[in-house]
């Protein structure tokens, strides 16, 4: 149990919140118990749920890898979170593997991709856009899973177990059950109104009253057990092509709704060759430096690299610790600001559209952002040109983003090995309950991911094509030193991940806030709008009258993230950290505890 050292208290870019997160990280922990903290040797994994956490923990010390454990964990995460992630989605997961010369980093991209019939119209219905839950509640806003893919080419490629021996505890989780929590009858309620329309979908998740499953009760989900045995039997074809496929397609392209349901579900145009075509390639990470450190993040499709990688290029030119708490607490606004105004320009599928990443990760670029910014909060801002910051491509025109101030669900985890091979992975159905469409008998619900793109516009870079991904906030990032992992960490909350995981490296490595404190440390996030999204907590700090003195605008306080992490400490430790509070607080274990 990592102590909370006072030097550090001082110079906290959230000091306020440090009483509440000292306890938390205090708290005394048995074997039984579920600690958001965790030091030791062997391995860690850090996860929003401790069947996940312990499934990791269990693949581990069986001879498992940092891949093995991720993947055992994320498929019990698709069992007891099923309103987050799941095989019916997609995700981005980050590998570090240590090298004799150089350490590799890598990044496996299984980002849903649209159905080969969308098109930019998609979503507009007689020159009008659909609402966003007529959208989401559709068989239109569903892209071709990619998380199967994704989990059988990371074993593939950087595993020692079979995808039947990983899937086995999520197996034994789905069969024998989890208990129901607040979390996830809250998850459910907010979705009974569109889940009761569907017969699948409410047997699985209602009670024959049509309310959600209660508190305290045991959930189970067979038809998922089943769905991961034949997947552990035949691999990943049995879900992109034959019977499964089939059953996709169909609930896709005819949403299996009731008689009496009271809304109008939309069919997709999702086909078989859409399925067994489905590819998950792995990219290179974006990568930056940040005071000496190497930052490795996702690239496009995602956002979350290279606006990290921005924000933080530049803040690296103000000494934040020296100006103080208020100011940085400024800066680390008006640079995230900056930085969403061109990811809402330029990032988007790099198939479809030529992303200017080397200009938008450059530190010049990023020079002349910062000339920008000045004492007082600048209110939304026009993206800048990066194209002279790159070398040889055309510009392509910049066009304000019109979706990103929407927080959804999703999750991340946390997963080392002892032989230091290190997995950040953030995956997601995109909203909390995806599209809503169980698919019958196989029991797991699809995402809606397809709203990620900007389905308003026939013309944005991020636009709704056909075989496209849309661009995703999702940012599993990996941070090194000379080669070394230091930390990794990642967050779900749709575009506000990035502003997460930026706020947690800034209190991390700038401020020297313990990794439990800075996961738990109230949240601000500026996202080039008008108002800044808080959480409460943040409202409590002395520096928010400040901050609101300079022109800072707070939104109604709302929950901001549920981060997991991973520190690597001197002499092999390592410290594994997992939200404390948020969505119920989460699960930090290591294989060998040591003080
Ligand atoms: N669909 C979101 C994204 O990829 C993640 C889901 C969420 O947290 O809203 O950015």
């Amino acid at each position: 149990m990592t102590r909370l050292r006072p030097h550090f208290l001082a110079c906290t870019l959230v000091a306020a919140f440090v009483a509440v997160a000292a306890v938390a990280a205090a708290a005394p922990s048995s074997p039984s118990s579920n600690p958001p903290t965790s030091t030791g040797t062997g391995g860690a994994a850090a996860t929003v749920d401790r069947a996940a956490s312990l499934a990791a923990i269990q693949t581990l010390r069986r001879g498992g890898n940092a891949v093995d454990a991720a993947v055992a964990a994320a498929a019990v995460l698709g069992v007891t979170e099923p309103f987050s992630c799941g095989i019916g989605g997609g995700g981005f997961m980050v590998v570090y593997r240590p090298g004799k010369r150089r350490a590799l980093v890598t990044t496996s991209d299984h980002r849903e991709r649209a159905p080969a019939a969308m098109h930019p119209g998609s979503f507009i219905e007689n020159g009008q856009v659909l609402s966003f839950n007529d959208a989401r509640y559709s068989g239109l806003s569903v892209g071709v899973p990619g998380t199967v893919r994704g989990w059988a080419e990371a074993l593939r490629r950087y595993g020692t177990m079979s995808l039947a021996r990983v899937l086995a505890p999520a197996i034994r989780v789905a069969r024998n059950g989890f208990v129901v929590d607040q979390t996830f009858f809250e998850q459910t309620q907010g979705n009974v109104d569109y889940f009761d329309d569907l017969p699948a979908t409410a047997a699985l998740f209602l009670d024959p009253d049509g309310t959600p499953r209660d508190v305290g009760t045991t959930f189970r989900n067979p038809d998922l057990a089943r769905t991961y045995e034949l997947i552990a039997r035949r691999g990943a074809r049995a879900f992109y092509t034959g019977r499964l496929a089939t059953e996709i397609v169909e609930t896709v392209q005819r949403p299996p709704v009731g008689a009496n349901a009271n809304h109008r579900w939309r069919p997709g145009v999702m086909s078989a060759s859409d399925l067994a075509t489905y590819g998950a390639p792995w990219r290179a990470p974006v990568r930056s430096s940040y005071r000496g450190y190497d930052v490795f993040g996702m690239g496009p499709p995602s956002s979350g690299g290279p606006t990290i990688a921005e924000a933080l290029n530049i803040l690296e030119g103000y000494d934040l610790r020296g100006l103080g708490r208020e100011l940085a607490l400024h800066l680390y606004l008006e640079a995230s600001r900056y930085a969403f105004a061109d990811r809402g320009a330029y990032v988007a599928d790099p198939a479809f559209f030529q992303v200017p990443l080397r200009g938008l990760t450059s530190k010049r670029f990023a020079e002349a952002r910062r000339a920008l910014i000045t004492e007082r909060a600048a209110g939304v801002v026009a993206p800048g040109d990066p194209y002279p910051y790159q070398t040889a491509v055309a510009p392509g025109g910049a066009q304000a983003s019109v979706t990103s101030t929407r927080a959804g669900t999703t999750t991340h985890l946390t997963v080392a090995d002892r032989k230091g091979n290190v997995v950040s992975y953030t995956f997601t159905i995109e909203s909390t309950g995806g599209a809503g469409l169980v698919v019958p008998g196989y029991g797991f619900l699809l995402n809606n991911e397809l709203t990620d793109f900007n389905f308003n516009s026939t013309t944005h870079p991020n636009r709704v094509e056909g075989g496209k991904r849309p661009r995703s906030s999702m940012s599993p990032t990996i941070v090194l030193r000379r080669g070394r992992p230091v930390l990794a960490l990642g967050s779900p909350g749709g575009s506000t991940i990035i502003t997460t995981v930026l706020q947690i490296l800034v209190d991390r490595l700038d401020f020297r806030v313990p990794l439990p404190q800075a996961l738990a440390a109230p949240r601000a996030s500026q996202r080039n709008t008008s108002t800044t999204s808080v959480e409460a907590g943040f409202l409590q700090l002395p520096e928010a009258t400040a901050l609101r003195n300079r022109g800072h605008v707070f939104g109604a306080p709302a929950e901001i993230g549920a981060a997991t992490a991973i520190e690597f400490l001197a002499r092999a430790r390592v410290l594994a950290a997992a939200e404390p509070v948020r969505r119920g607080g989460g699960s930090a274990l290591v294989v060998r505890a040591r003080g």
